[in-house]
């Protein structure tokens, strides 16, 4: 059997909260299907976009039956945002119209900016066994929405893992935790993607700027948010939003059996959100634009190179 061996590395500062945000509504995900007929849960929906802006969407998916994943997600197009997929079991192969190809698997992310545009296809490479991951959105400013696309490869291994000092681990996707910085750090956005395995009864903090949207979702276990005593409880399969409390400093997390969750923040842009399916810009003229852009063609043609 393949394994993914993660080296952890020791957490080089500590995550100092004063005052834990808390959480100030719990959702629960829908269940749908996308692409050739993936089964999956629709955490982050639509009517989210603007309480959790800059974020558009996140899905789940885990199932150990290949019906369930086997059709994947044939030729698409996305424009004007970020995906963000992350492998927790499971192989996927990614290929897109801007000459980018990977293969995502345990453990493993793969960070793709679609920009002006891009055509890719996600598509299973395993024939049964477990697939488990999540594919989260993340909005591009106005200014940066006809960006070239361009895509990375994250594999599990350049992913930093923080052992921390009271137990449990701290992926770090993206932004920093524990003064380790992430795989990734992007610009405006500034998001922190984590993804923390806590034993029950141990607790995690993490600063966070006053500003920024957070979310937390929880795939295993329970947790706790908040300071001791007054906290709300998140079960698994259920997404915490943080609330924005002027005087909160960051999170605490306490683990009430061993738990495992994403914790995702970021700068809200404050910026009109047109969406229509996987093109998401600012105006419904500029989604017009888009629909014909892609009809005519232009997308698989667009060289990552060329395009502004
Ligand atoms: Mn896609």
């Amino acid at each position: 059997m393949e394994t993914t061996r993660i080296q952890t590395v020791p957490a080089t500062a500590a995550e100092t909260v004063q005052r834990s945000r808390s959480v100030d509504r719990v959702v629960r995900g829908i269940a749908t299907s996308d692409g050739a007929g993936v089964k999956l849960t629709r955490v982050l929906t639509q009517n989210l976009q603007r309480r959790l802006d800059p974020f558009l969407m996140l899905d789940a998916f885990g199932t150990d039956n290949k019906d369930d994943y086997i059709g994947g997600f044939p030729d698409h197009p996305h424009r004007g945002f970020e995906t963000i997929t992350y492998m927790l079991a499971g192989r996927m192969r990614h290929r897109d119209s801007a000459g980018h190809e990977g293969l995502l698997e345990n453990g493993g992310a793969q960070w793709m900016v679609a920009g002006a545009g891009v055509v890719h296809s996600e598509l299973p490479e395993q024939e049964d066994g477990r697939m488990e991951g999540f594919q989260l959105w993340l909005n591009l400013p106005a200014a940066d929405k006809m960006t070239a696309p361009w895509y990375r490869d994250m594999p599990a291994a350049a992913i930093p893992t923080v052992a921390l000092p009271s137990g449990g681990t701290v992926r770090v996707l993206a932004g920093a935790s524990h003064g380790v910085a992430g795989a990734m750090t992007r610009p405006v956005t500034e998001p922190l993607y984590l993804d923390v395995q806590l034993p029950s009864g141990q607790t995690f903090a993490q600063a966070l700027p006053a500003g920024h949207n957070a979310f937390i979702y929880v795939y295993r276990g329970a947790v706790t948010v908040g300071n001791a005593g007054d906290g709300a409880v998140v079960e698994a399969q259920r997404m915490g939003v943080l609330d924005n409390a002027g005087q909160a400093d960051g999170v605490v997390i306490r683990a009430d059996e061993d738990a495992s969750f994403l914790l995702i923040a970021g700068q809200p842009l404050n910026e009109p959100i047109a969406q229509y399916g996987p093109f998401v810009m600012n105006t419904q003229d500029q989604i017009y634009q888009t629909l014909a852009d892609y009809r005519d063609g232009r997308f698989a043609s667009i060289p990552a190179s060329q395009a502004v």
